[in-house]
């Protein structure tokens, strides 16, 4: 499609501008993909305000986004699977398919990954973007796009219960009640855990939690964490501990909480080194895991989401139109009227 459209185009921290810039034109493998919502993550907010993460550092100028959907309005010539009209929502890492890690299905380890809104490759905050046919999955009737837009933090939940090899044994505890801990809750229930704890210091993401499936919550800022999770399992410990916070103190707890033979799962990212008692974690054989994006569980994080076993929707607390897209991040860093997640629709 020839002509311009409207993006958000970040120039350095806290400088972010709606312009006009040319369509992207497809390849013959390719989809452009007309955007309807665009969820704020706290990755877009940090390059926002910082201009960088870790090693990754805005250049040139950048258009950040990568929680979408949308509808797809062109269709490359080599492109088999997708039609003009289809309701769909991207995976956002475009892999080599070629290499080690992509041959033996662990393509979120790709060393040539492209990720949406990741220097220096352009992101979703755009009236259209351009996809390889394999990361586009049209959706079910039944999901709207702002469900659409929530199966991308739902698919690092996913991936966290996955990795965790979170099951219907299992006690599971959630720290963290940010959009990341919401759907690291929501997967857990999908993968069939039974119990699930989740902590955080706000009550409000608390409320959250408890409403959508936590089988108790905890106050980290007034109560004690660890002595309350190990009465809720009778001085046991619980089976999988994820870490959704980032938090040093959080993730120093998850040793603490996790029964002998236990799963830590670190998804959030602390902002420095944290230190952990080796001498408590060899006893206890605890299984440390990392988690980076996802791989091989967007389809089952969208049928969660059609059969209602993930509850996405009343996440989305606030939508902004695309020309208020500043208001938006504004009203995400500044934690304005208790949001959740924060969508464009664009
Ligand atoms: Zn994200
Ligand atoms: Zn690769």
């Amino acid at each position: 499609m020839k002509g311009m459209m409207k993006a958000a185009i970040l120039y350095k921290p806290m400088d972010m501008r709606i312009e006009k810039v040319k369509i992207p034109r497809i390849k013959p493998n390719e989809v452009l993909v007309r955007m309807k919502r665009v969820g704020i993550c706290g990755s877009d907010i940090h390059y926002y305000l910082h201009g960088r993460i870790a090693s990754f550092v805005v250049k040139e100028p950048l258009i950040l986004g990568h929680e979408c959907s949308g509808e797809i309005v062109e269709v490359g010539r080599g492109v088999s699977r997708l039609e003009i009209g289809q309701r769909v929502v991207i995976e956002p890492g475009f892999v080599c398919g070629k290499c080690p890690y992509c041959r033996s299905g662990r393509y979120n380890l790709c060393r040539t990954v492209k990720f949406y809104g990741t220097p220096p490759f352009n992101g979703t905050f755009a009236e259209y973007v351009t996809a390889p046919e394999q990361n586009v999955y049209p959706i079910p009737d039944n999901v709207s796009f702002e469900e659409g837009a929530m199966i991308e933090p739902l698919a690092v939940g996913m991936m966290a219960a996955k990795m965790g090899r979170i099951n219907v044994n299992d006690t599971v505890a959630v720290l963290g009640a940010g959009p990341i801990g919401q759907m690291v809750l929501q997967a857990a229930k999908v993968y069939g855990a039974p119990e699930i704890y989740v902590t955080d210091l706000l009550d409000y993401r608390l409320d959250y939690a408890k409403k959508y499936g936590a089988s108790e919550v905890i106050n980290a800022s007034s109560e004690n964490v660890v002595e309350r999770i190990m009465s809720l399992t009778d001085g046991e410990g619980v089976d999988v501990a994820v870490d959704a916070s980032g938090s040093p103190l959080a993730i120093r707890q998850t040793v603490d909480i996790v029964k002998p033979g236990g799963r830590i799962v670190l998804v959030g990212y602390p902002p420095s080194e944290v230190s952990l008692p080796i001498a408590e974690i060899l006893p206890k054989e605890l299984t440390i895991q990392g988690i980076h994006r996802y791989a091989n569980v967007y389809p089952a994080a969208i049928k969660a989401v059609s059969s209602g076993r993930a509850i996405v929707k009343p996440y989305v607390t606030h939508i902004f139109p695309f020309e208020k897209i500043l208001e938006g991040f504004e009203v995400h860093i500044k934690k304005i009227g208790k949001p959740m997640k924060i969508q464009i629709a664009i």
